[in-house]
């Protein structure tokens, strides 16, 4: 018993399938010959063979083929597509999650990407109610929650941070401090100024702030500069410059010389995570002198 012969019989259909299966030789006679029984029920009368069954079912699918018109097209394809979707996202209304869209104009019509949605699926924010192309509304709620998550965010980066820096006791660090969320470099009089209003204000006072770090923001170097311009130039232009002259050399030590003069106008500060000045015992001083 072959697989083919677990088919129920119970309809006319199943009787012209078991006629035919007796004829059937191959896999894909056998495939065909499934498929084509509509096909073969009108024809079984004339004694058709599978092979000419086979024939006229791909002459039949293809003509169905023809005929479908490619807005039917875009419905089965739609209709085929399998998308999982979250709690808080629904199929885009548009291209019903298949990103394209067919726009139909006269005697022409093309395929253009859905502008509706990115992906196939729309956003519904879970304050506003609002459909998004992305998981991010502009609504204040929503911005609000981004917001917080991303300082959440931080936090957690800062102490894990913590945990691998370099723990320095404020008294034995000669630098200054960049306060969080601020760009402010200040000394330490500025902090302990800075600490006592958080005390005066019952606000959380940190226990650490992270290290100075300062970098020159850029540095002039003339032959860099030279060498640049000479990039639109003709080939081989910086080969054909002096650029071993004195006067130059002289130029750059004057350059030099200018750098140095601005200080620290010329570099940026930020923050050395991986060194932690701990101002704890700097608080519980200020406290003190406070009550
Ligand atoms: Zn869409
Ligand atoms: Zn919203």
């Amino acid at each position: 018993m072959s697989k083919y012969n677990r088919l129920t019989y119970r309809d006319e259909k199943g009787k012209a399938w078991a006629k035919l299966k007796t004829t059937c030789t191959t896999e894909e006679e056998m495939k065909f010959g499934r498929r084509s029984l509509e096909i073969l029920t009108q024809y079984e009368e004339s004694g058709l063979s599978p092979a000419e069954v086979i024939e006229l079912t791909k002459e039949k699918e293809k003509r169905e083929m023809n005929e479908l018109s490619t807005k039917n097209l875009f419905t089965k394809l739609q209709d085929r597509l399998i998308i999982n979707l979250q709690d808080n996202e629904i199929l885009c209304p548009k291209c019903k999650g298949l990103r394209f869209i067919l726009v139909e104009e006269e005697n022409y019509s093309h395929i253009d990407s859905c502008r509706d949605c990115y992906n196939g699926k729309l956003y519904i924010c879970k304050y506003c109610g609002k459909a998004n192309r992305t998981d991010c509304c502009d609504c204040k709620e929503a911005r609000e929650e981004r917001n917080n998550n991303y300082l959440q965010e931080q936090k957690e980066n800062n102490s894990r941070a913590y945990q691998l820096a370099e723990k320095i006791n404020y008294k034995n660090y000669n630098d200054r401090f960049i306060l969080p969320n601020s760009d402010r470099v200040i000394d330490i009089e500025e902090l302990a100024e800075w600490i006592g209003e958080l005390l005066l204000n019952k606000e959380d006072v940190p226990e650490y702030l992270w290290a100075l770090d300062n970098e020159r923001y850029f540095f002039i170097d003339l032959k860099t500069i030279i060498y640049d311009n000479c990039g639109d130039g003709y080939e081989y232009m910086y080969e054909h410059l002096n650029i071993k002259s004195p006067l130059l050399t002289q130029a750059q030590k004057l350059i030099n010389q200018w750098q140095d003069e601005q200080g620290e106008s010329l570099y940026i500060f930020s923050e050395d995570h991986k060194r932690a000045v701990v101002i704890k015992d700097l608080v519980d001083e200020i406290s003190e002198c406070l009550n």
